[in-house]
């Protein structure tokens, strides 16, 4: 799906695309972190394991992060330049700001694409592992926020790596849906 941003007056392209966020080469990729940003399970784990003990390094020194924010570090090993560590909510069944918490997620990954001169970015499926944000809700939630922009940003293409089918198939229903 092409997008227009009417703030920014650029194209942007949204993709759904299967597969292992730690190999995707873009300028950032996002991660599905916990509040310590010290390692975790999931997609936590696996960039971890993919960038090397200098992201711990690396991580170790922000001190945490609040659910519904983000924070950069280098890719290190990976091939992606950037790694946004972004702590989506657990879900508790719907009725504590889990929506809300959520977009803020990706709002502020596009924030931070914006303050590193991002042009590319991925983004994991953000809470919908461990933590138990159903696929459907959260995927509407992460391409709806997306979709509104990033004013001043200079992203051309928006990635959602889904690590399974079912996730994939909501993502390109949702793309394609416009
Ligand atoms: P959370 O704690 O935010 O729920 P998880 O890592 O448990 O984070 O899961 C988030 C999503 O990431 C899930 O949809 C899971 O299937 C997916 N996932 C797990 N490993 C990877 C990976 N290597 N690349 C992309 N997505 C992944």
């Amino acid at each position: 799906m092409i997008l227009q941003d009417p703030a920014a007056a650029r194209v942007v392209q949204l993709e759904a695309v299967q597969g292992d966020i730690t190999c995707i080469t873009v300028d950032a990729i996002v991660n599905a972190a916990n509040q310590t940003l010290l390692g975790g399970g999931g997609v936590d784990g696996a960039i971890h394991r993919a960038a090397g003990l200098e992201l711990l390094a690396a991580c170790s020194k922000l001190k945490g992060c609040e659910t519904g924010d983000a924070k950069a570090t280098p890719g290190f090993r990976l091939p992606a330049k950037w790694v946004f560590h972004a702590v989506g909510p657990v879900w508790r069944g719907g009725d504590y700001g889990e929506d809300d918490l959520l977009a803020r997620c990706y709002r502020r990954c596009i924030e931070l694409a914006r303050e590193h001169r991002a042009r590319s970015i991925a983004f994991p499926a953000i809470s919908t592992g461990i933590y138990g944000f159903p696929s459907d809700r959260a995927a509407r939630i992460a391409v709806g926020t997306v979709k509104q922009g990033a004013p001043g940003s200079e992203l051309e293409l928006v990635k959602f790596v889904c690590f399974d089918g079912n996730t994939y198939s909501i993502y390109q229903r949702l793309i394609q849906a416009g």
